[in-house]
């Protein structure tokens, strides 16, 4: 990677000295580009935390195998574009039963009795109504265990506390006490969306 600087025109401007006075924030920049993951590009798709080459294979009949040894997906297909679809339903049904799973898991260590949960197309990892259903994201099942977990959590704590204060935080440190880091590394995962990929 290389940084580039670009000088107003017709200023004295000390280079090296503009850019000490931003180190902080451009070293935070760099970070987060590098560490940047996301959860489908044309030619991977992370599945719990790991991230699989995507195996194209043209020609009649579709379906999707994964391969967690060898870090593949074998992808059959009539064209690249029913691949985001293969992975939608395959997503769809791993994250169905991880979030049923991790509900009944969790609900009674947090405390918390949710009416219901689905997995659906939302633009959120997670999110609660006051009724108590808690919705996931069709990509949940791409993050890392604790990073999908945690977001299990925190839907969880919602039910207890529908805000994110203190009493909120007090209570998610008690399940989960590095929720911070974890939120933070959420932040640096970036979920498939319909625009970014045809
Ligand atoms: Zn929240």
């Amino acid at each position: 990677m290389t940084l580039e600087v670009i000088l107003p025109r017709g200023r004295r401007v000390d280079v090296e000295k503009a850019i000490s006075a931003r180190a902080s924030w451009l070293s935070s920049q760099y970070e987060r580009l590098y560490k940047t993951r996301h959860v489908l590009t044309p030619s991977s798709v992370m599945f719990g935390g790991v991230h699989l080459k995507i195996v194209f294979a043209e020609g009649p009949g579709e379906g999707l195998a994964p391969n967690m040894e060898k870090r593949e997906v074998a992808v059959h297909a009539t064209n690249l574009k029913h691949i985001r679809e293969l992975v939608r339903r395959w997503f769809l049904k791993e994250s169905s039963s991880y979030t049923v799973r991790k509900v009944n898991e969790l609900a009674p260590i947090v405390g918390a009795r949710p009416s219901r949960v689905d997995v659906r197309e939302i633009g959120k990892w997670g999110y609660c109504t006051r009724d108590g259903r808690l919705s996931f994201s069709w990509q949940l099942i791409a993050l890392p265990e604790e990073l999908r977990e945690y977001v299990v959590v925190h839907e969880l704590t919602h039910l207890l506390h529908f805000n994110h204060s203190r009493a909120f935080r007090k209570k998610l440190a008690t399940v989960c006490p590095d929720f911070r880091l974890r939120e933070k590394e959420l932040d640096l995962i970036v979920p498939y969306d319909r625009l970014g990929l045809q």
